[in-house]
C-alpha cells in the first residue's frame, strides 16, 4: 500500500507499506530503509564510529532523513551536540509522521539539531569542530552524488577535530565494487586508519553491505567494547569485531584490508 507520494525539490518521497519489509522509505523509487531491517544499519553506522572514539561529544550527520542515525546515538548520554544536515525536509516530515519505529526519540531529544541544507555546503566552512562525522547517503546518484566525491571527503576531514573519525556507507561490496574501492583508497590518502567493515541488510541489493570508517588517531581494533550499549538488537561486542573481517574477494579484487 502507498502511504505518502511527495514531490520535493530534490525528489520523490513515498512512505510505503509492504507485507514483508513492513513500512518503507522510498526515494526517487529506491529502497531506502524498512521497518524489517533498517536497524542492522543504522547500528552499524553509528555504534561503530561512537565505540572507537574514547570520548565524543559533537557528532555530524550528513543526510539520514530517516532520523534512524540520530535515533541511536542518542542512546548515548555522553554526547552532548547532533547536528544532522539533511538536505531535503520533506524526508523528515514524512519519517518522523509514519515512520516512527525507526525515527525513534531523535526528534524529541534537545541535542538533536537539524539543518536543511545540502552536507557539501555545510560542511566547507566547518573546521575543527566535530569528534565524529556519519554520512548517511542514499546511492551516488541525484542529490547524493557528490557525497562520494574527494572533495567532500577531504571538507569533512578538516570539519573534525584533530583526532576525528569518519564513516560512511560504501555501498555493496557485491554490486557496487568499483564505487567501495573508490571511496576506500580515496579515504586512504587522506587518513591515516581506513577500514571497511560490513553487515547483512536483507532489503539491499545483495544483502551484504559496507561501511567505511576513517579514523585520524584511534583504531576500531582497540575500541573499548565496554563502552558499546546494550540496548540494541544488532551489534554486541563480537558482531563489532567480526564485521571488520572481510572475505577475500575483497582484500583481493578491491584491495581493501
Ligand atoms: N540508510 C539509507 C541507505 O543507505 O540507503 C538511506 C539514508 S537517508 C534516507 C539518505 C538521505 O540523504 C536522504 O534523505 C537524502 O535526502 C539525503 N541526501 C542526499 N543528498 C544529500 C546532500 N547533498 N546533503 C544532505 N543530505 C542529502
Amino acid at each position: 500500500e502507498i502511504l505518502s507520494t511527495r514531490i520535493s525539490p530534490f525528489q520523490q518521497v513515498n512512505i510505503i507499506d509492504t507485507y514483508d519489509f513492513g513500512r518503507c522509505l522510498v526515494l526517487d523509487g529506491v529502497m531506502q530503509t524498512t521497518e524489517l531491517d533498517g536497524y542492522i544499519y543504522n547500528e552499524m553506522i553509528s555504534h561503530v564510529p561512537l565505540v572507537t572514539h574514547p570520548n565524543p561529544k559533537k557528532v555530524l550527520i550528513i543526510g539520514g532523513g530517516d532520523c534512524g542515525v540520530a535515533n541511536e546515538l542518542t542512546k548515548y548520554p555522553e554526547l552532548r551536540e547532533i547536528d544532522m544536515v539533511e538536505i531535503d525536509e520533506v524526508v523528515v516530515e514524512e519519517c518522523v509522521a509514519k515512520l516512527s519505529k525507526i525515527s525513534g526519540k531523535a526528534p524529541q531529544d534537545n541535542r538533536v539539531n537539524f539543518h536543511f541544507t545540502d552536507g557539501v555546503e555545510f560542511v566547507k566552512d566547518k573546521k575543527g569542530l566535530y569528534d565524529i562525522a556519519i554520512v548517511d547517503s542514499s546511492d551516488p546518484i541525484g542529490p547524493a552524488e557528490v557525497l562520494f566525491s574527494e572533495e567532500f571527503y577531504i571538507d569533512l576531514k578538516n570539519s573534525l577535530k584533530n583526532d576525528g573519525i569518519m564513516v560512511c556507507q560504501s555501498q555493496s561490496p557485491i554490486f557496487n565494487k568499483d564505487i567501495l574501492s573508490r571511496t576506500y583508497h580515496i579515504l586512504k590518502r587522506h587518513f591515516p586508519i581506513v577500514k571497511t567493515y560490513k553487515a547483512v541488510v536483507p532489503s539491499y541489493p545483495g544483502g551484504m553491505w559496507s561501511f567505511t570508517l576513517a579514523s585520524l588517531t584511534y583504531d576500531p581494533i582497540n575500541a573499548n567494547l565496554g563502552k558499546l550499549v546494550t540496548n540494541t538488537s544488532y551489534i554486541n561486542p563480537e558482531i563489532f569485531q567480526a564485521s571488520f573481517s572481510l572475505p577475500n574477494f575483497m582484500s583481493g579484487d578491491l584491495g581493501i584490508l
